[in-house]
């Protein structure tokens, strides 16, 4: 088969024929149908020096796709072979005191597919059984790669309640472009989008935003706070992992509101923790993933209602084969896109 492959702990990586993989008796072959690049999938692409934690070489990586089942191991049971599936990229244990909690995502043991294990930027895609969402119908074939980011904005969002709440979500990045989607459904009364791309502004207003602004801007915060109210906003969704970002989230919110932590700073942050956060009782909460598999059945719920639509936030597709073309985009200054398929 073909599939993308890390080939050598240099920037890049090839696209290529490799076996295509034997299942494990708990595991389903999957014929990947889509695959969307994750910001995961993109470090793995950058990344050459010895940070590159992936185990040996060569590496199918991708963390996000769905597809057909075509195999089925002796101890997968609930599965037919042409069940259309996405795949939880979280693999958990099932055993450690987390997962018998009933936080999955957090497993002490967890292990991520196209990171720890082979992933899914191939024609095929062993996974474990227990990580395949079976999809009722065919409705979502065409977001099916996207589940797993949206589960997480699922998660971040619907941590808890919106309603009449106003919400700022700091980084239009794909999942901040869902998160805006899905604070929009889950009854926010005012959402407001930051970054500093004028195209994923824009997107954001598509996706459901009351106001997007320029993050670049040197009055930004003051515009936050004309467009929230005095007080300040009741949620930061955090997606973009930026130092100032997370500086400007923290003062735009009210005393006693909530941050939500999910974008990943590439170097450590430097906080007023004691202004910004224990004298104005603000509550952080970090967000890893997606909760297993309570998010998947409220996105199942949000998307065939009708309540989100992620779509706009997808912007291409290409082949697998032009995956350079797609990493390019991503990675370029402008920004130019949402989240990027690729199909094989
Ligand atoms: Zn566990």
């Amino acid at each position: 088969m073909k599939a993308i492959v890390k080939t050598s702990r240099t920037r890049g990586a090839s696209y290529r024929d490799v076996e295509v993989p034997v299942i494990n008796k708990d595991e389903l072959l999957i014929r990947v149908t889509a695959a969307s690049i994750s910001p995961a999938d993109l470090a793995i692409y950058n990344s050459g020096g010895p940070g590159f934690a992936t185990p040996t070489l060569p590496f199918v990586f991708g963390q996000e796709f769905c597809g057909e089942v075509v195999e089925i191991g002796s101890l997968a049971k609930g599965f037919d072979k042409g069940d259309f599936v996405s795949v939880e990229s979280h693999i958990f244990c099932g055993v450690c005191g987390q997962c018998r909690n009933d936080q999955r995502h957090i497993c002490q043991n967890l292990r991520v597919i196209g990171q720890d294990v082979p992933g899914g930027l191939a024609e095929y895609a062993a996974i474990p059984a227990r990580c395949a969402w079976k999809h009722t119908d065919d409705s979502l074939k065409d977001i099916g790669a996207v589940m797993v980011p949206f589960g997480s904005s699922v998660h971040a969002v619907l941590a808890e309640d919106l309603v009449g709440r106003a919400v700022l979500i700091s980084g239009c990045t794909p999942q901040g472009l869902f998160a805006a989607g899905i604070a929009r459904a889950g009854g926010a009364k005012r959402v407001i989008a930051l970054d500093a791309s004028a195209y994923r502004r824009k997107l954001a207003l598509k996706m459901g935003a009351d106001t997007a602004i320029d993050s670049s801007a040197p009055d930004c915060l003051a515009k936050v706070m004309r467009a929230s109210g005095p007080e300040g906003v009741d949620a930061v969704i955090e997606m973009s992992g930026h130092a100032k970002a997370v500086s400007l989230g923290l003062k735009a919110l009210r005393p006693g509101g909530r941050f939500v932590a999910f974008g990943l700073p590439v170097t450590n942050l430097s906080l007023d923790y004691a202004g910004d956060i224990v004298k104005r009782g603000l509550r952080l909460e970090g967000i890893a993933g997606r909760e297993i598999f309570r998010s998947w059945y409220k996105m199942e719920s949000l998307l065939k209602s009708g309540a989100v639509n992620p779509r706009p936030a997808i912007t291409h597709t290409f082949p697998m084969k032009d995956f350079k073309k797609a990493f390019a985009l991503i990675n370029s200054k402008e920004q130019k896109c949402g989240k990027v398929i690729l199909t094989p």
